[in-house]
């Protein structure tokens, strides 16, 4: 069986040159997070909101939640009329709240029937579409309820996705069991916190985890080739070779055992 992991958005909040929010979509229906950018996203990869089954939310900062509002908008009014496709949230037990607020605060009145229809999953563990999915507490602002996740298919595929995280026990144990790892690089290495991971925690978690492809998104550094100048820099850092500094529009399969790159920016409606 093959399966698709494929970024629709790589930067972080600051939304470096040639980069939208961090934003993941696997399987073609399943997405995690739902960034401002989130439906530009779909747009330019051509695809529907009402292909979305599922939402899995790492935590609840803007960067990460605030393109929800608009996702039901479009579902409701243009490609899902008729109600017919179903959407699960899943996210720790403070999401459903505040989802409601942010969405009655972006259009008030107009999602609460599209709200209605929404399953929210609680749960820290289930299986969706054959996926065995974990959620497990990670290093960032506590403010914001910060999660990842790990993905476990019944025919042996796994992923791990960072959320917002510095490093921390609980996303190294996901990583060590897993074949490759989506984490997060939101912090160039001069900035005094470690909510994020840096450069050199990067270099030191591909060092310690060398059998996982780590995967690098929610980065600072601008695309190269933007023709601006550069708003924090445009060079990536150097890392070992299990380190992949990911670009939108990167499509990565499981075909065969195991996860292979393919480089597509293509798929873009330009
Ligand atoms: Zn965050």
């Amino acid at each position: 069986m093959t399966h698709e992991v494929r970024m629709l958005g790589t930067g972080n909040a600051f939304l470096p040159h040639g980069r939208y929010h961090s934003f993941l979509i696997f399987d073609r229906k399943h997405i995690i997070d739902a960034p401002p950018t989130a439906l530009s996203s779909l747009r330019r990869a051509g695809i529907s909101p009402a292909e979305i089954e599922t939402i899995f939310i790492t935590h609840l900062h803007g960067d990460h939640v605030f393109g929800l509002p608009f996702l039901l908008l479009e579902k409701k009014y243009i490609s899902d009329r008729e109600g017919n496709a179903h959407l699960t949230i899943v996210g720790s037990s403070g999401v459903k709240a505040r989802l409601k607020t942010l969405c009655n605060l972006a259009f008030p009145g107009s999602l609460d029937d599209a709200l209605d229809n929404v399953t929210f999953i609680e749960t820290d563990s289930g299986t969706i579409d054959g996926w065995n999915w974990e959620r497990f507490r990670v290093h960032h602002d506590d403010a914001v309820d910060p999660f990842g996740y790990r993905f476990e298919h019944t025919d042996g595929c796994s992923f791990v996705h960072s959320g917002d995280s510095g490093p921390c026990e609980n996303l190294e144990h996901a990583i060590e069991r897993s074949q490759l790892a989506v984490v997060e690089m939101g912090f160039p290495q001069w900035v005094p916190s470690n909510h994020h991971h840096k450069p050199d925690d990067i270099q030191s978690l591909a060092e310690r985890q060398s059998h996982v492809k780590l995967l690098i998104t929610h980065t600072f550094v601008d695309m190269p080739q933007s023709g601006f100048d550069p708003i924090l820099t445009d060079k990536l850092p150097d890392h070992p070779d299990n380190v992949h500094h990911l670009e939108d529009g990167d499509i990565w399969n499981f075909q065969n055992s195991e996860w292979v790159s393919l480089k597509n920016r293509d798929i873009f409606v330009q």
